[in-house]
């Protein structure tokens, strides 16, 4: 039955779309994904992979065509330092993408169209200690979200349920906290914390010291990607239209996170910290209570078993890329 459901990923080309259309493919469905790049690392398993730029209105129209489900997971985005370079160029580029998706997949007669949302919606004010409340769905009002991306994610939540008010049209909306694992970006600028560690693990020496975003002592959750993939697709199964939360409640420093790589790379480091980088807000948690109840189910990845897989991951590809000679050959010097 699942192969004659037809459905749409957009950002098919990028980390988490990527994933996605894997596991529906795996599942039987028929799939088509869009993007304006191919995945970076292997070939995309979709029925049928379009390359389109969504944030003009004939692309999002031709990508909602005959489609059943959409996961509307295109964004222009990346970690801390890439979301707070460029507000005015990621807004734009966002509510472009979204409102130009939520329109054409109605009008095309989409059934459920899932909108991907981040923890960056919640309020600042309530993230200023490390030791965080986990937050709640409500914590995100009132409003005082991430400049740029996270006021767009906001308003776009909010256009959802004005969509399903008005034209009963079906929308789901899921808050990712931190998604990493392998086939994610590493390198370039758009690499989010667990990745760039990663990689700057993966290439320094014993003893070498690698430097750390902010103090270190801010604090996060990171949720691995096979779990995130795992919470769409039930999130999409289920009846539930309100912004969940989808992430792990295993609060971690980043100093913790830079030592359990560490660990895992067998490798001593040193940190050195530049407070002169944006490290965003001090503390992040989620709070899964609703996700528990909506989805009697939540991630369980815990990050030590996700980064001994994502570690081994970032180290080949770097391998591959001839960096890793580079790096013993810059260290002899
Ligand atoms: P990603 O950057 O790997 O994937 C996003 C994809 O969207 C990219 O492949 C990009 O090329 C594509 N895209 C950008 N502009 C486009 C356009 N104009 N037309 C078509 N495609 C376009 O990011 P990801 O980590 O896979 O994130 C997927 C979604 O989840 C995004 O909406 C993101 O905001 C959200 N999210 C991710 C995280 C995370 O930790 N990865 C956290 C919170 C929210």
């Amino acid at each position: 039955m699942k192969s004659a459901t037809r459905v749409l990923v957009t950002g098919a080309g990028g980390f988490i779309g990527h994933h996605l259309v894997k596991r529906l493919k795996a599942d039987g469905y028929w799939v088509r994904g869009v993007d304006i790049k191919e995945p970076e690392f292997e070939p995309s398993p979709a029925d049928e992979f379009e390359l389109l730029d969504l944030r003009f209105w004939h692309n999002a129209l031709q990508a909602s065509n005959h489609v059943e489900q959409i996961y509307n997971l295109a964004a222009d985005m990346g970690g801390i330092g890439y979301i707070t370079a460029s507000l005015a160029d990621i807004a734009r580029n966002n509510v472009l993408i979204n409102a130009h998706m939520l329109e054409a997949a109605r009008l095309q007669g989409a059934r459920r169209f899932l909108f991907s949302s981040s923890a960056c919606v919640y309020a600042g004010y309530r993230q200023n200690e490390a030791d965080v409340a986990p937050l709640q769905e409500e914590d995100a009002f009132p409003a005082d979200p991430e400049p740029g991306y996270g006021w767009e994610k906001l308003f776009t939540e909010q256009l959802c349920r004005y969509y399903r008010k008005d034209f009963g049209f079906e929308t789901r909306i899921v808050r990712f906290h931190n998604v990493y694992g392998p086939l994610g970006t590493y390198d370039g600028g758009k690499e989010k914390a667990p990745a760039a560690i990663c990689r700057k693990v993966a290439m320094a020496h014993n003893n070498d010291d690698i430097e750390v975003w902010g103090d270190g002592s801010q604090t996060r959750s990171f949720m691995w990607i096979t779990d995130c993939v795992e919470g769409l697709v039930r999130l999409m199964a289920s009846d539930y239209p309100e912004p969940l939360n989808l992430g792990t409640e295993e609060l971690v420093t980043i100093n913790g996170l830079v030592d359990l790589v560490c660990e895992i790379a067998g490798k001593t480091l040193v940190k050195r910290h530049d407070t002169s980088k944006p490290q965003g807000v001090r503390g992040r948690n989620s709070d899964n209570s609703r996700l528990r109840r909506v989805l009697g189910w939540e991630p369980k990845t815990q990050l030590r078993e996700g980064l001994a897989t994502t570690y081994p991951w970032i180290e080949q590809q770097l391998r591959k890329a001839g960096r890793l000679t580079e790096a013993l050959e810059y260290a002899a010097y």
